[in-house]
């Protein structure tokens, strides 16, 4: 349950924070923040805070611009890697007196509402890829491989990572050094979609934070360099049911995991422009990458789109891998856990798993080529609200037309590479 508005304040001022930043996420997942000392900040968790909507986008034109966000007191984070002297307080935006659906929080939240209403509860853990750069143009900062277990230069930036993920209650983590040189993972621990989404931007905000300090920039774009791995957000997911988990088994996969695969899959073609939602993210859907590019399945199968966990035969999730870490996670986690939830309502069968390497298959449905082709493709689905869908396809498609009308490498510029 959530705190009260004083009772949380008083906790924040005694933990010795100066400032608190009220965040509110835009339209591409994004964090926008409003910076408030803490005693001007008492307030603002009881009334929230005032912004101007005409300056994010989707929210209202300079005639129709005052927008009110309330804090979500149940999901505050010391930044310790400021040195605890910020808190982030997460916002969910109003429209009146109903939460705004242009508010991406708001729409992971009537989702989750929706499926918990009919009786599942659904656990919801992401894997983070990500590189470190450096210089100008940037490159990729080490030369290690995956796994690398020599003292590479960049290792003090991620030990301080590890440390303020935990000391910020983001959770616990395992890393490692990832395939690419100057690539690393980690793991936002499974929860409820909504406090996953929330961690997915506050490790953001910490990993480029403490990257910066250290002379590197973090960087989340899917595929800052051709011709080696880019970075996935692979979603691992369960769905529970009176504390039963209905994807658990042993050796055969339940026909409950099935069906939600089978949702996933279905629904794999209109959901990529919410899960892989950038010009860069088709680059890095490409073969012999361990990315997917064949909407199939398989147990432990790496180059297949969704691969269901098979360590000795063990079962208790899906995983998708299609996401890259350029997603709105809230959006993303929407669509994913709606299509899970669709498939095993409406008991849809999936194909044969399929146990080969997935890139050769022919016959297969395929992901779009371009975000251009995944705009489209999304037009047709209706399970996300109208009034989130409309405006951000509206905006990817002009983020589409204004790739193939740039010169240069539009992608890389410094802008694109720090998100
Ligand atoms: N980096 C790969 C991707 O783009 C995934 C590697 C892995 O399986 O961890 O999805
Ligand atoms: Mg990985
Ligand atoms: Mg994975």
């Amino acid at each position: 349950s959530m705190p009260e508005p004083k009772t949380a304040w008083r906790l924040l001022k005694s933990a010795g924070v100066k400032y608190v930043r009220f965040v509110i996420v835009d339209i591409f997942g994004r964090p926008r923040v409003d910076i408030l000392p803490i005693d001007e900040a008492k307030d603002a968790f009881i009334d929230g805070v005032l912004f101007d909507g005409s300056s994010i986008p989707a929210y209202g034109g300079v005639n129709r611009s005052d927008f009110v966000a309330m804090p979500d007191l149940d999901s505050v984070y010391i930044e310790t890697w400021n040195g605890g002297k910020t808190a982030l307080i997460f916002t969910s935006v109003m429209d009146g007196s109903r939460p705004s659906l242009r508010d991406p929080r708001n729409v992971l939240k009537s989702a989750l509402e929706t499926v918990k209403a009919r009786g599942y509860k659904p656990l919801l853990g992401v894997e983070l890829e990500f590189f470190l750069v450096k210089g100008d143009p940037p490159m990729y900062a080490d030369g290690g491989v995956y796994f690398d277990g020599h003292l590479l230069h960049t290792w003090p930036v991620l030990e301080e990572i590890m440390e303020h993920f935990h000391l910020s209650g983001i959770g616990s983590t395992k890393t490692h050094h990832e395939v690419a040189p100057g690539q690393y993972e980690v793991n936002i621990p499974a929860g409820d979609p909504l406090e996953v989404a929330d961690k997915v931007l506050a490790f953001k905000i910490l990993a480029k934070s403490v990257a910066q300090r250290h002379g590197y920039t973090a960087t989340f774009m899917p595929k800052p360099f051709w011709g080696i791995n880019g970075s996935g957000a692979h979603v691992h997911l369960s769905l529970w049911r009176d504390g039963e988990n209905l994807f658990a088994s042993v050796k055969e996969p339940r026909e409950e995991l099935k069906y939600a695969v089978a949702g996933i899959l279905q629904n794999a073609i209109a959901n990529s422009v919410f899960v892989a939602p950038t010009v860069n993210s088709y680059k890095r859907l490409v073969p012999h990458h361990e990315a997917p590019t064949r909407i199939v399945w398989g147990l432990g199968n790496r180059s297949a789109m969704v691969r269901v966990p098979y360590y000795g035969g063990r079962i208790n999730r899906l995983e998708y891998r299609h996401p890259d870490p350029s997603m709105n996670p809230y959006v993303a986690f929407a669509s994913i856990v709606f299509s899970a939830y669709m498939g095993v309502e409406k008991r849809l069968e999936p194909p044969p798993p399929v146990d080969t390497v997935a890139y050769e298959l022919e016959g297969v449905r395929e992901t779009p080529r371009h975000l251009g082709d995944a705009v489209k493709y999304a037009q047709e689905s209706a399970l996300l609200p109208e009034e989130f869908v409309k405006p951000y396809l509206a905006l990817k498609e002009e983020e589409w037309l204004s790739y193939l009308k740039s010169e240069g490498d539009w992608e890389k510029t410094w802008n694109k590479i720090t998100r």
